[in-house]
């Protein structure tokens, strides 16, 4: 890659980097955890990112009104509570590549995925498996294991899942094709993570989705890992469906509203098949409270309850900061951070080195994340880290053919909203002399 031969393992490199950023200011937007009353070195936005300094006034806001109006907030002010699922959506248009009508945030994501497998996952004895990855993230597998057995069907039989070929830790778009393609007649879903949260490799969506649709079969996507991390098309490449959360890279506070995309072709079609409730029903009659379900004939028809205001409003604020910024400009500054952390510690000398980049190296093959395997050392190497004011997190082996004496993974994710290139630096500083002791 022609990056690397530009980077420089000093620290004045990464200062230089950090001034010549456009997008540098962003960081005071954000509230930064503090260890023994320093900046933390804070890698964990893939797991909970951090808080936007308007989202508690957004907050105090819907309080405040709540306290002032009543009832009456439901029909009052710029976004009535009735609406203000739509204040979300113009944004999220960009986050994810999709038309207004294929949004909706709602609920939360394991919920959402439940709620778009009722509509999507319809097996029948002919074609009832489902294609997805080996190792995917705990929920998301006991969603699908309950879903086919919901059905009456033996998740043995009815989940296929690709795995790495032996010897290696990833899975190949090519490979993930051929088993769509051997399976196609008889599978009803593909479901995959854009990015996968263990190893941070992120698939090749558009060409999944091409496969998929040749045999029939439906595509859903878990965004959880992808969503504001690397630019979407979903419709542009014909996903069927998408959830995610938004309190990953996208800031939005713990247990926030989940997203939902659903391709127009179904989302404009009230009557296709869903669990519906009062808030999906067609909003001109909604309140007329009357029998039979119709559904708005957009992806709110999937709406169930009414919003949850409060867990809604910061999502507004972090919305904000990602149009400011934009997809575009904080994808390339996450390519040059990635790929600036991926050159230091590459060059820490092998012999010393205790972990291997497990994520890919292209950046089109990965978001803000590197996944570091380590031997048995891994788990005394995250606690060194987290002596310096390093937040980042430790996964446990989940690999197996890796075997004996590999202990786990330290994921790693500066994120381009509000890391620096300094802090990318000063992170590999604390890894190498933990490898060189
Ligand atoms: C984070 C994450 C979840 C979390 O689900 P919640 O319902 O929001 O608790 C689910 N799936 C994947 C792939 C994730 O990364």
């Amino acid at each position: 890659m022609t990056d690397q031969n530009r980077f420089e393992g000093n620290k004045a490199f990464a200062l230089e980097m950090d001034s010549k950023d456009e997008l540098r200011n962003f960081r005071d937007q954000y509230h930064i955890p503090k260890k023994e009353g320093k900046d933390a070195i804070y890698f964990c936005g893939n797991s909970l990112g951090l808080q936007p300094k308007e989202a508690a006034g957004l907050v105090e806001n819907e309080m405040n009104r709540w306290q002032d109006l009543g009832v009456e907030g439901h029909f009052k002010g710029e976004w009535p509570w009735t609406q203000y699922h739509k204040a979300v959506v113009h944004p999220a248009m960009d986050i994810i590549g999709a038309k207004e009508e294929e949004i909706i945030h709602m609920n939360t994501l394991t919920v959402n995925l439940h709620l778009l497998m009722a509509s999507f996952y319809k097996p029948t004895k002919d074609r009832h498996l489902i294609i997805m990855e080996a190792g995917a993230f705990p929920s998301d597998q006991y969603v699908v294991e309950s879903q086919v057995r919901m059905h009456g069907y033996d998740p043995e039989t009815s989940i296929v899942e690709v795995s790495p070929v032996e010897g290696e830790t990833l899975i190949s778009t090519d490979q993930i094709k051929e088993l769509i393609r051997k399976n196609g007649d008889r599978t009803a879903l593909v479901l995959f993570g854009g990015i996968q949260y263990f190893t941070g490799q992120c698939l090749d969506m558009a060409e999944i989705s091409k496969v998929t649709h040749e045999t029939g079969a439906f595509l859903g996507l878990d965004l959880a890992h992808a969503v504001g991390n690397v630019p979407l098309k979903l419709h542009e490449w014909g996903v069927d469906f998408a959830a995610w959360c938004t309190y990953k890279y996208l800031n939005s506070g713990p247990g926030a509203i989940g997203g939902v995309y659903i391709h127009e072709k179904y989302a404009t079609d009230p009557t296709f098949p869903r669990l519906a409730g009062w808030y999906g029903y067609n909003a001109a009659t909604r309140f007329l409270m009357q029998k039979k379900f119709q559904a708005t004939p957009t992806a709110e028809g999937w709406q169930l309850s009414n919003a949850p205001i409060l867990s809604f409003a910061p999502l507004i604020a972090s919305h904000s900061l990602f149009q400011q910024a934009g997809m575009e400009r904080l994808r390339n500054k996450s390519v040059r951070l990635t790929s600036y952390l991926t050159y230091l510690l590459d060059s820490i000398p092998a012999k010393e080195r205790v972990f291997e980049i497990i994520t890919p190296r292209e950046s089109s093959a990965r978001g803000a994340q590197l996944s570091l395997f380590t031997d048995h050392q891994g788990k005394a190497l995250f606690q060194y880290l987290s002596e310096r004011g390093v937040v980042c997190d430790w996964r446990e082996n989940n690999l197996t053919e890796k075997g004996v004496g590999a202990a786990g993974v330290i994921r790693v994710a500066p994120t381009p909203m509000y890391n620096t290139f300094e802090e990318v630096y000063q992170f590999a500083v604390f890894v190498s002399s933990f490898c060189g002791r």
